[in-house]
């Protein structure tokens, strides 16, 4: 089974954006309800049964269960009796709200996350239908839709054969409404045959990325110039008074150029992953968990450069092209040396260079991490590298690295 998401702009009529606004308005309101309700469970559980707290009290029976998934979902179910409103909106779409919040306590708990938060009116930007309804659902550039009914976007690609629409999610941006269409196809892909010239990859704050063959890539200067931009304005927000119409026409600014941020960058993390796939068989890059860097010293300019984004958007060109991805650990990548394996021991950020005590192997620091991430990927191959005596550099005749001649050089004492 193979998942798409595919992106479509979408041109809704003033009445079904009147509509979008009032579901997403719902949305938020079942959000904050449901979030409110496990909060307070929570905190109430706090406090030690033979104290009370002198900040909050809670009337909150001690055998009360956990407000899950299940039991909103009942209660949401029964609340309709109260509230008509939540009748107008499709019960599926705020069961998957509910489901949301679910989900965002268990990546709380599982992958640290943070607690999930109340949403105002800016922040719920989308919502989903599960299930499409049955019989057509797709006629030319026009989508059927629950509740909202026929609705035009802009078919900017087709749908590839095999694949059919199982979900859609309607997502409000600085730029419009758009449709993300998750594509299902129910055939088996074969999985890319690891073969070919073999790159390695290593990703870095100072260069955006560096490449065995020796290619550092920069990163990019005009989102330096756009996060110029981007200060300037949120300087100015302070200036402009709480609720008034310039702070919301400042904050509508903000949020266009944030978008355009975004796109850019996207766009050209494709264009550098396309590059990449050019001439190669095989692409190895470290396994790292961005999210971590995110948090430590690297903090902004990891989210800038937007890593794990490049990772998966690199991975999913990779498949496309047919070229063999995979990550290979991460440990000490920067502190061996690619032609003997020699622990050269740890760099500082200032040492731009590798130069190997042992056999004088001289390269940029980065393009070394490189090299070694290729030669770990290829023994996981199963593969060993060809010892090269006119070093490594030698770029164009890459397939004599792949091609097993097995030399049993490959040491276990290096690390
Ligand atoms: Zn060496």
């Amino acid at each position: 089974m193979l998942t798409l998401t595919y992106e479509y702009k979408a041109k809704p009529t003033k009445e079904q954006i009147k509509l979008i606004e009032h579901i997403l308005d719902v949305c938020r309101k079942v959000w904050n309800f449901a979030l409110r309700e496990r909060k307070d469970w929570l905190n109430s559980r706090k406090c030690p049964v033979n104290a009370c707290s002198i900040t909050s009290e809670y009337i909150i029976p001690a055998d009360a269960p956990y407000p899950n998934y299940n039991t909103q979902a009942k209660a949401l179910t029964q609340a309709k009796k109260q509230y008509p409103e939540l009748k107008t909106v499709n019960a599926q779409v705020l069961q998957q709200v509910l489901r949301k919040l679910e989900t965002a306590f268990i990546d709380m708990k599982r992958k640290g996350m943070g607690f999930p938060r109340f949403k105002n009116r800016y922040r719920m930007r989308s919502y989903v239908y599960p299930q499409l309804g049955e019989g057509q659902i797709l006629r030319g550039n026009q989508i059927k839709l629950p509740q909202i009914g026929w609705m035009e976007y802009v078919k900017s690609r087709d749908i590839p054969d095999g694949f059919t629409v199982k979900q859609v999610r309607v997502v409000r941006k600085a730029s419009g409404y758009f449709l993300m269409f998750t594509l299902e196809c129910n055939v088996n892909v074969p999985d890319t045959f690891p073969a070919g010239y073999a790159v390695g990859l290593d990703l870095g704050l100072d260069k955006f990325a560096a490449t065995s063959d020796g290619t550092l890539v920069e990163r990019p200067r005009f989102l330096t110039q756009l996060h110029g931009k981007l200060k300037l304005l949120q300087r100015r927000l302070k200036n402009k008074k709480k609720g008034s119409s310039n702070r919301h026409k400042l904050n509508r600014k903000i949020a266009r150029l944030h978008q355009r941020i975004s796109d850019t960058r996207k766009d050209w993390h494709f264009k550098l992953a396309h590059k990449l796939c050019d001439d190669t068989g095989m692409i190895f890059v470290e396994d790292i968990d961005f999210r971590v860097w995110a948090k430590g010293m690297f903090c902004k300019h990891t989210l800038d450069a937007g890593f794990g984004q490049f990772v998966s958007i690199l991975q999913w060109v990779c498949w496309k092209r047919g070229v063999y991805f995979a990550k290979v650990d991460k440990d000490y990548t920067s502190q061996v040396c690619p032609q003997c394996d020699t622990h050269t021991g740890k760099k500082e950020l200032k040492d731009r260079v590798h130069s190997c005590p042992e056999c004088g192997y001289m390269t940029h620091r980065d393009v070394a991490a490189a090299q070694v991430i290729r030669n770990r990927g290829i023994n996981a191959l199963g593969r060993s590298v060809v010892e090269n005596a006119c070093g490594d550099g030698l770029t164009g005749t890459g397939d004599s690295l792949v091609k097993s001649q097995r030399s049993k050089k490959k040491g276990g004492e290096a690390r």
